[in-house]
């Protein structure tokens, strides 16, 4: 007998149907002697639906009444499962966020949750009910509704678990589990069993689809297990966990893409203090994120610096650097849109130097050039054009025995 947290997304519970599914599922569990909470996001396309709404209203709407609004999708999925479970025998009982009550700073629309009241969970469990909690959404300390931002109810789910010290924090999902690689790109990609918080969290962009990036951090954090499964398939799913305590030790646990950023060159700038800060600050005012930065040596007292941004940002990027770069005398700011990045990760490259020059000469044999480099201790990424980027990701998909064993080679 345990006490399990399970999280069902908006694909688990899009219809009525696929709800008593859902009520089935946990009501098995509970038939086990388990002690249930259930986290529930609402009903797929619902917050899509919301958000829609106030947009014909108002271009710009006010953020704390967006929460008020957006929190009403979990309030019908949450309401849903407990009837479903109550007309199965069960006793069930479903809560909103401030009932709970999951507190949280006033940021809204991307709250951060700062405390949960465990007590009112654990005394319904007590009495047997399975208790079913509203995913995505808070309160603040002056009792306004927020929200966590979307696909928040990831991160809701571990944070309960965490303070349940609850025994596992299952996410449901309309995957089976965490790939090696896209499998959209690679017919042979693999499922990994098991993956560590920290690969987890390097892989955000191939793992933000399944796991909203926050929950990861909370659970490596609060050393919470989480395992990711199917709601549909059977199976064992992956399990995120800490990286002592997985036995299969692998050099690269999977490859990322990224095509969503764009980079910018700005052309002989002064090589003198202060420069980077002129450049990057007007950037950081405007929001804008900017993720790799390569400066290269500096010819005759000058330097070129080049740096990726979110697409999304591109235009206001340009604006803004080209008016620094008249400011500072550049040369000329270049920007291209077309670039992808692609990564490779695993805590494995740690203790093996190789595994760049690896990387590098499996994009150069395919005669793909590579324009930028980052590395951390557990990722390289390259940024490279991104017509390439299909087959980049296949050849080093292979080149680090990634795939399938039966399927080796068949891509
Ligand atoms: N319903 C929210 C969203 O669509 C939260 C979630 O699904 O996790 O983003
Ligand atoms: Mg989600």
């Amino acid at each position: 007998m345990a006490l399990i947290v399970q999280k069902y997304g908006g694909t688990s519970v899009a219809e009525v149907e696929r709800i008593r599914n859902v009520a089935r599922k946990v009501g098995a569990m509970r038939d086990k002697g388990n002690d249930m909470v259930i986290v529930l996001s609402a009903m797929s396309g619902e917050t899509d639906r919301l958000l829609r709404l106030a947009h014909q209203i108002a271009p710009n709407p006010s953020e704390r009444e967006m929460d008020v609004m957006m929190a009403t999708g979990e309030q019908v999925s949450v309401a849903l499962l407990a009837i479903a479970l109550q007309s199965m025998g069960y006793r069930a009982c479903s809560y909103l966020g401030h009932q709970v009550k999951i507190l949280t700073d006033r940021s809204f629309t991307k709250a951060r949750i700062k405390e949960i009241d465990r007590e009112k969970i654990l005394q319904d469990l007590k009495k047997g009910y399975v208790v079913i909690v509203a995913g995505f959404q808070g309160v603040d300390k002056e009792n306004n509704i927020t929200t966590l931002g979307r696909g928040g109810s990831d991160t809701s789910a571990v944070a309960i678990a965490a303070a349940l010290e609850a025994d596992v924090c299952e996410v449901y999902t309309d995957v089976d589990g965490i790939y090696t690689t896209d499998p959209n790109i690679c017919s042979n990609a693999r499922k990994r069993e098991k993956i560590s918080y920290d690969e987890m969290l390097e892989m955000a962009s191939l793992g933000a689809k399944v796991l909203q990036i926050r929950s990861v951090g909370l659970a490596k954090k609060f050393n919470v297990p989480l395992c990711v499964k199917s709601t549909f398939i059977e199976g064992t799913g992956t399990v995120v966990t800490r990286e002592d305590m997985i036995m299969e030790k692998v050099l690269v646990a999977g490859i990322t893409y990224d095509t969503k950023e764009a980079k910018i060159t700005i052309k002989s700038v002064p090589d003198v203090p202060g420069v980077a800060a002129r450049i990057f600050e007007p950037l950081s005012n405007a929001n804008i994120v900017v993720d790799m930065i390569i400066q290269n040596a500096s010819v005759d007292g000058k330097a070129d610096v080049t740096f990726t941004i979110p697409k999304a940002d591109y235009r206001k990027a340009m604006e803004i650097v080209r008016r620094v770069g008249r400011e500072m005398d550049a040369l000329d700011v270049q920007g291209d849109e077309n670039i992808a990045k692609v990564s490779i990760v695993g805590t494995g490259m740690r203790d093996h130097p190789g595994v760049a020059a690896q990387m590098f000469s499996t994009l150069g044999n395919e005669g793909i050039n590579i324009m930028m480099i980052s590395t951390s201790e557990i990722k390289i990424s390259c940024v490279i054009e991104d017509k390439y980027t299909e087959l980049a990701v296949r050849v080093l998909h292979d080149v680090f025995g990634l795939a399938e064993p039966s399927a080796q080679g068949s891509t």
